[in-house]
């Protein structure tokens, strides 16, 4: 295939029906999110460079090698966002948003880039539901965050690990580094390349790496919580009591760490069976210093971001998608059946019913065959014949039989799909609501 037709590498095309199954989890995030608080913050795909490398940290992966990023026509250097919480934090800097208010709680969803290598469950454009809060620093905010994302997973009906760590703070992290380096020092000989450098960039990583020889190797390294200060040991165990008051199922994993020094106290990652070795779903955590590392003022913050297309896989898993079949199927045969055909479907629809429309010049076989395929319940026939007298043939494709019924744009919608279920007009159990009256469930997407 040329490569014009060809979509890049690691970027996908959303279709249906996967982008009805999309739309839901968005809509369910939404719901949820906003409930408690969570407004929602869009930022540009593009910033500048040097926010990530001072947002993410110069010796991450992703800055080191996955960043697409080029230089602009005014020669300076742009990069596509690899992720959501640094331009968040620059936009709440950029328009003040701590003067407006005390507490900021923010939610995105959008596209990340990432130049890595393409697997399953790992793309270089993909999407993350991301949550911010701004603020806070207290235990219970940490623990509402955490329920909060319990419940998003339950909602989807998805089981789901959530492993959970403490990453101390400014206090307490130098003595536990320390400690991890002289272990890495007395087994470098075990330890993978990869490992010798971090052993001198940043030793918590060394609990990070996939090797299995390395993870063997520090099966048995030092732990933080052995390290905590006093006020970070207090803060981990309200964080908790707090899920636990709640029911929410936890691990705790002393192996989960995250590279930066802002990067502190609750740390945490939601694990999924199911996706192979891309398994995680979501990652967050404290980051206390990150704002005034990015010029602003000394804001604490939390936050999380979930991986849309793993989460989408979970539920593909889970239950094959259902679209659900239109309200009403209109045939038109012929020109002028089409028009009135045409006033027909857009009453409706005004009216909250979902309306497929067919062509008028196609055949009744063909049009029927297709209402077929969408799983119409009722056709409305409208031929030529019955278009003076207001009327129209109405096909129930279940029961197999066909009816007349009066078509009479003068009434609300309301009445007019009343009198096209059910002629004798009569209101019926067959009657549907509008599309919006309707309950949303996992099942319909
Ligand atoms: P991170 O921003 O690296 O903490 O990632 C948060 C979540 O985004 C992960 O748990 C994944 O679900 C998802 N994610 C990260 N990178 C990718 C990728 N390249 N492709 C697909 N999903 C990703």
């Amino acid at each position: 295939m040329p490569e014009l037709i060809q979509s890049v590498r690691g970027m996908n095309d959303l279709l249906p029906p996967d982008s009805a199954k999309w739309g839901y989890v968005e809509r369910r995030c939404r719901e949820l999110f906003e409930r408690h608080g969570y407004e929602e913050i869009r930022t540009p795909v593009l910033e500048h460079t040097p926010l990530f490398a001072r947002g993410i940290g110069e010796t991450t992966d992703i800055v080191e090698k996955e960043m697409y990023t080029f230089t602009d026509r005014d020669e300076s250097s742009l990069t596509l966002r690899p992720e959501g919480t640094a331009s968040v934090i620059r936009a709440y800097i950029e328009h003040s948003l701590a003067h407006r208010e005390p507490v900021s709680k923010l939610f995105y969803i959008g596209p990340m880039f990432r130049r890595e290598r393409p697997q399953k469950g790992r793309y270089r454009q993909f999407h993350q539901i991301g949550a911010e809060i701004l603020g806070r620093d207290d235990p219970l905010i940490d623990a509402e965050l955490l329920l909060m994302l319990h419940d998003f997973f339950t909602a989807l009906r998805l089981e789901v690990t959530i492993d959970v760590n403490s990453l101390g703070d400014a206090v307490c992290r130098p003595a536990y580094r320390e400690s991890l380096r002289v272990f890495g020092e007395s087994r470098l000989a075990q330890l993978c390349e990869n490992c010798h450098a971090r052993l001198h960039r940043n030793p918590l990583r060394l609990l990070d790496c996939k090797e299995p020889g390395c993870r063997q190797v520090t099966a048995d390294a030092p732990v933080f919580a052995d390290f905590l200060c006093a006020p970070c040991r207090d803060h981990f165990a309200r964080v908790q009591d707090y899920l636990r008051r709640e029911n929410v199922p936890f691990a705790l994993n002393p192996r989960l760490v995250r590279g930066l020094d802002y990067y502190c106290r609750t740390s945490f990652e939601v694990i999924a069976q199911g996706l192979g070795s891309q398994n995680a779903v979501c990652g967050g955590g404290r980051y206390d210093g990150l704002v005034e590392q990015l010029g602003g003022p000394a804001v604490p913050g939390i936050g999380f971001a979930i991986g849309v297309e793993r989460l989408v896989m979970l539920l593909q898993a889970q239950a094959p998608p259902r679209s659900s079949p239109p309200d009403l199927f209109i045939a038109p045969l012929g020109e002028a059946a089409e028009g009135r055909a045409f006033s027909v479907a857009h009453r409706l629809r005004l009216g909250g019913y979902r309306i497929e429309l067919e062509s008028g010049s196609r055949g009744l076989k063909a049009q029927m065959r297709r209402a077929d395929k969408l799983g119409a319940r009722y056709v409305l026939i409208l031929g030529e014949n019955e278009l003076a007298a207001g009327k129209g043939t109405v096909r129930d494709m279940q029961a197999k039989s066909d009816r007349p019924a009066a078509i009479d744009l003068a009434l609300p919608a309301r009445a007019m799909i009343e009198a096209i279920y059910n002629p004798s007009s009569q209101p019926s159990a067959l009657s549907p609501q509008p599309e919006g009256a309707e309950q949303d469930s996992p099942g319909k997407v």
